[in-house]
C-alpha cells in the first residue's frame, strides 16, 4: 500500500491549487452574490490541461488518472463548489460517459472541445416528478423513421442554460421500466428544445440549474449515446463517476472550512487565551480533520478500484455517502469555532456551509447512497 503521490500527481496537486489560490477563492464571493459562472477562469482552466486529467491524449485530454482527477476536484472544491459542480458535470457526468458509451464519431465531436474547457455539456435525468426513482421518468422518445422525437420536462438540470450539448434520458419504450430508457445527445438549439433558469438556491449560485422543456425535439438515431433501451445503464455508469468526483470536491470544501477554523482559533482570545487553547475547540477540530482524513480516504480507495477498472460501485456510494454527510458535518463545526462571526459575508465559510448542503441531496441523495450500499451487501439488484 502507498499514501503517496506519485510526482505526476504531486505537480497537478500544485499546479490547481496555485491556481485556485490566485484565481479562483479571491473571486468566488462574488460570483456567488452575482449568480454568475465565470467562463473565462474556466477557459483558462482548461488551458492548464486539468480540465481534461483523466480523458485520454486522444481526446485532448492529459491521459492521467483517476487519482489525479480527484486531486483536481478536491482542489477545486477548495475554492469554488459551483466551480467543482461544472467540472463533475462536464467530465464525470458527460465527457466520460460519452467516451464509454458513444461511437468514435461521437467522442471525437464532443469529447475534446469539453477537456479544452471550450464547451459544455449537461446531463438530463431528473424530471419534476421522478428525481430518486429515475426509471420512473416520463419523458418519450417516439421513433419516426430515421429520428426520434423527444417530449417531456428535466428539472434541475446543471448547466442546462450554457451547454453545448445535452445527454437526454427518454423511453423508448414505456412498457419496459428502467429497460425502456434510451439516451440521446442533443446539440445546442435543436428546435423544440428550451432551457429556462432557476434561481434562489440556497448554495452552487455561481452555477447554472435550470429546466429543460422538450416539444417536439427531432434528434437523427445516430444521436443515440448506446444501444436503444440501455438508457439507464448509461445514466448509473455516469453517477459512478460524478458520485466520485463530488466525494473529492467534499473533500476539498471540508479542508478550506477546517483551515479558517484553525487559523481562527490561533487568534481569536476569550478568557486571556487563543480560543484553540481550550480543549473543547481543540475537540471540535480534532473531530473534523479526522473527518476530513477519512472521507479522502474513500475517495483515494474508490480511485484506486476504479484505476484498476474493477467494480467499485459499493466504494464510491460510501465515499458519496461519508463525504456529503462529513462536508456539512465539518462546515457546521468550523462555524461553531468562528462563532458569530461565521454568520456573515465576512469568512467564505458562510458560503462553503451553504454550498454543502446539495452534497447529500443530488447524484442519489444520502438515503439512496444507503439503499445501494445495503442492496450490494444483501445481493439485491436496486433500482431496476
Ligand atoms: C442544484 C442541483 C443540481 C442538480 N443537477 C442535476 C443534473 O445535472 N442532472 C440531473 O439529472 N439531476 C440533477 N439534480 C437533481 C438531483 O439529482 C435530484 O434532486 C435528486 O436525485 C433527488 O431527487 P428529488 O429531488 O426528486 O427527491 P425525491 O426523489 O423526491 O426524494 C425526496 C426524499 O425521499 C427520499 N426517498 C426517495 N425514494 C426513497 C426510497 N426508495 N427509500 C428511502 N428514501 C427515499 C429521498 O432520499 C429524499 O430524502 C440536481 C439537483 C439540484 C438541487
Amino acid at each position: 500500500m502507498n499514501f503517496e503521490l506519485d510526482s505526476e500527481q504531486q505537480a497537478v496537486q500544485k499546479m490547481v491549487r496555485d491556481f485556485v489560490a490566485k484565481e479562483i477563492t479571491p473571486k468566488a464571493k462574488e460570483w456567488d452574490l452575482e449568480e454568475r459562472f465565470p467562463m473565462d477562469v474556466w477557459k483558462k482552466l482548461g488551458d492548464l490541461g486539468v480540465i481534461g486529467t483523466a480523458i485520454p491524449e486522444d481526446y485532448e485530454g492529459s491521459g492521467m488518472d483517476f487519482h489525479s482527477h480527484a486531486i483536481v476536484a478536491e482542489e477545486l472544491g477548495y475554492g469554488c463548489s459551483s466551480m467543482r459542480g461544472s467540472y463533475s458535470v462536464n467530465i464525470s457526468l458527460v465527457a466520460k460517459t460519452i467516451l464509454k458509451w458513444g461511437t468514435e464519431e461521437q467522442k471525437q465531436k464532443y469529447v475534446p472541445p469539453i477537456a479544452l474547457g471550450e464547451s459544455f455539456g449537461c446531463y438530463g435525468l431528473t424530471e419534476p416528478d421522478s428525481g430518486s426513482n429515475a426509471a420512473g421518468m416520463t419523458s418519450s422518445a417516439e421513433k419516426d423513421g430515421d429520428y426520434y422525437i423527444l417530449n417531456g420536462n428535466k428539472m434541475w438540470i446543471t448547466h442546462a442554460n450554457t451547454c453545448d450539448v445535452s445527454i437526454i434520458f427518454a423511453k423508448t419504450d414505456k412498457e419496459k421500466g428502467a429497460k425502456g430508457i434510451t439516451a440521446f445527445l442533443v446539440d445546442k438549439g435543436t428546435p423544440g428544445l428550451t432551457p429556462q433558469p432557476l434561481h434562489e438556491k440556497i448554495g452552487l449560485r455561481a452555477q447554472d440549474t435550470g429546466e429543460i422543456n422538450m416539444d417536439g425535439v427531432r434528434v437523427h438515431k445516430e444521436q443515440m449515446l448506446g444501444p436503444e433501451g440501455k438508457g439507464f445503464a448509461v445514466a448509473m455508469s455516469a453517477l459512478d463517476n460524478a458520485r466520485y468526483t463530488v466525494s473529492a470536491g467534499c473533500v476539498g470544501t471540508a479542508q478550506a472550512a477546517y483551515d479558517i477554523a484553525k487559523d481562527y482559533a490561533k487568534g481569536r482570545i476569550q478568557f486571556g487565551k487563543p480560543i484553540g487553547g481550550h480543549q473543547l475547540v481543540q475537540g471540535l477540530l480534532a473531530n473534523m480533520i479526522m473527518d476530513i482524513e477519512m472521507g479522502r480516504m474513500m475517495v483515494w480507495r474508490a480511485g484506486f478500484l476504479k484505476n484498476k477498472d474493477v467494480p467499485n460501485t459499493r466504494e464510491t456510494c460510501m465515499a458519496k455517502y461519508f463525504c456529503g454527510e462529513m462536508v456539512n458535518r465539518v462546515c457546521y463545526n468550523a462555524m461553531q469555532v468562528l462563532g458569530g462571526y461565521s454568520f456573515s459575508g465576512e469568512y467564505p465559510l458562510e458560503r462553503m456551509y451553504r454550498d454543502s448542503r446539495i452534497n447529500t441531496l443530488y447524484e442519489g441523495t444520502s438515503q439512496i447512497q444507503q439503499l445501494i450500499i445495503g442492496n450490494n451487501e444483501l445481493g439485491i439488484s436496486a433500482f431496476v
